[in-house]
């Protein structure tokens, strides 16, 4: 913590450590937090944080893909990170995205023709160990002393535990450094890195709160040992702690409870904007609402679907994953098949989703169109245009696509979990409602809510005020970046 002018301007040190950040590498959700967080944590006036700036810098691989886009980062620092008997260069350069500090690893286990996940355990163990180990000695040879760091997922996990031990063994340079750590997605815990902690000499946990399975797995490491784990919803924070949930991992993490807590995402909301979104035919307002008629109009007519602007447009824009429910989906969409809507399906994944889509779209021509690609200005044209967005996630640690939907005045109908539940309001009085909530994992249960939601869509008034409700939401992320940089200070001063 650097203190100046007596403490007038505080500054706090924080180190982001993500495996991609927008917009130099995107390839999920983890790439957009780590986007934009830094950023909007940077952008929060001293006035607000108790007289605290917060000096967030991100460090992140030099990816294949980045080297295609950023032709001259400026090297800063070589040192080398030791492997078994001997050691493995690494290489940090630097570059700056809109003011923020972003340094770039590189050494062999980062290959210069590499996609960022390769999917083998082996070889992403190799580059994600290597990874979070140097850019935690990166602090040192900069001397530049965090006193946060925060990891994201299993990829910077063994950061935070390197931390915890060089902490343990009463290191000077580290005493006063905490550590956060992210969790987007549970499930993806790193299994298969064994081997790859052991040839950076990484030791497995002793601490028995944690599962045998789990000893030698970099993200249960790194929850073991961060000073603050935090999920990115507070629903999906409680959630974790349950069986259902929890991976295995549920008793431990409910014996670190005080220290577990929850953040919704916040969205970029120039780039999801429709009074200025360049991707759509017609930019509206809720002022203007009556224009997204136009835009389905065009996105009808797109699809060779009936123009039919009176009966609801269902839109699904997802992965293709067992996560998101698809399978749910078509089931609940072939028992109300007998009422008057129709939906485009958006998204790749898995192929069998994908031809459990396509397989729909034959049986209901005259329904259905299944889209299986990526295509991110088709989602633009999409958000504009439908009615509802349909999303019956099993499990969503925050989810996107709701809070875009939202605000676009496209009503989300979904499942109760996790961000979904905190960000989507079902209300019976229909004075807050914002959307459709179902609770089973079910089709009975997603259909009953459609048929609710598909009987309100018929009172055009009532659908008006929840679509405006909808718009009128603050998803921005600075409500999240204030939530975050509160964490941090407390605890600092901890
Ligand atoms: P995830 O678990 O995949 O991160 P989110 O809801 O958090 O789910 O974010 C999904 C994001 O990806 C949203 O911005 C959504 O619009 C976008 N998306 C998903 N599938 C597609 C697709 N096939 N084409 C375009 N955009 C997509």
């Amino acid at each position: 913590m650097v203190e100046r002018n007596n403490s007038i301007n505080k500054m706090l040190q924080i180190l982001y450590i993500a495996s991609e950040a927008e917009p130099l590498v995107k390839v999920g959700g983890l790439g957009d937090v780590a986007g934009s967080l830094p950023h909007a944590l940077r952008a929060l006036p001293p006035e607000i944080l108790n007289g605290y700036s917060l000096d967030v810098r991100l460090v992140i691989p030099h990816h294949a893909v980045i080297r295609e886009k950023l032709r001259k980062p400026r090297p800063l620092i070589f040192f080398s990170i030791p492997y078994n008997d001997s050691t493995v260069e690494a290489l940090v350069s630097v570059t700056n995205i809109n003011g923020v500090p972003v340094y770039l690893i590189s050494g062999a286990p980062i290959p210069y023709n590499a996609p960022v996940y390769s999917g083998d355990p082996c070889l992403d163990g190799e580059k994600y160990v290597f990874f979070s180990l140097a850019a935690l000695e990166m602090t040192r040879q900069l001397n530049w002393r965090p006193d946060i760091i925060q990891a994201n997922d299993w990829h910077s996990a063994t950061a935070i535990y390197k931390l915890a031990q060089l902490r343990n063994e009463d290191e000077d340079y580290f005493n006063n450094t905490k550590s956060a750590i992210i969790i987007h997605n549970l499930p993806y815990m790193g299994s298969g890195c064994e081997e790859a902690l052991r040839n950076y000499n990484i030791t497995p946990s002793t601490d028995s709160r944690l599962p045998e399975w789990s000893r030698h797995i970099p993200l249960p490491l790194g929850m073991q040992a961060a000073d603050l784990i935090i999920t990115v919803s507070p629903s999906y924070a409680l959630e974790i702690q349950t069986p259902a949930y929890g991976n295995g991992l549920e008793l431990f993490l409910k014996s670190r409870s005080d220290s577990i807590m929850g953040i919704v995402n916040g969205i970029d909301i120039n780039d999801w904007n429709p009074a200025t979104d360049p991707d759509i035919s017609h930019n509206y307002g809720f002022e203007n609402l009556e224009l997204r008629k136009e835009n389905k109009k065009i996105l009808l007519e797109e699809f060779s679907l009936s123009p039919d602007l009176d009966i609801p447009l269902f839109i699904i824009i997802t992965r293709m994953d067992h996560q998101k429910g698809v399978d749910l989906l078509i089931e609940t969409l072939t028992k109300v098949v007998h009422l008057p809507w129709q939906a485009i399906i958006l998204g790749t994944g898995n192929p069998e989703l994908e031809n459990a889509c396509r397989n729909l779209e034959k049986e209901h021509p005259d329904k259905v169109r299944a889209v299986i690609r990526f295509d991110s200005k088709l989602s633009h044209r999409m958000y504009s245009a439908g009615d509802m967005i349909l999303m019956p996630s099993r499990y969503e640690p925050c989810g996107l696509a709701q809070m875009i939907a939202m605000r676009y005045g496209c009503v989300p109908v979904a499942r109760a979990t996790g961000g979904l539940k905190d960000t989507i309001q079902d209300d019976a009085e229909m004075v807050y409602t914002t959307g459709f909530l179902f609770t089973e994992t079910s089709s009975e249960s997603a259909s009953k809510t459609l048929i609710r939601a598909i009987n309100t869509y018929a009172q055009p008034e009532v659908w008006k005020n929840i679509q405006i409700r909808g718009m009128q939401k603050d998803f921005s992320w600075k409500n999240s970046a204030i939530a975050y940089a509160n964490a941090y200070l407390d605890l600092y001063k901890k």
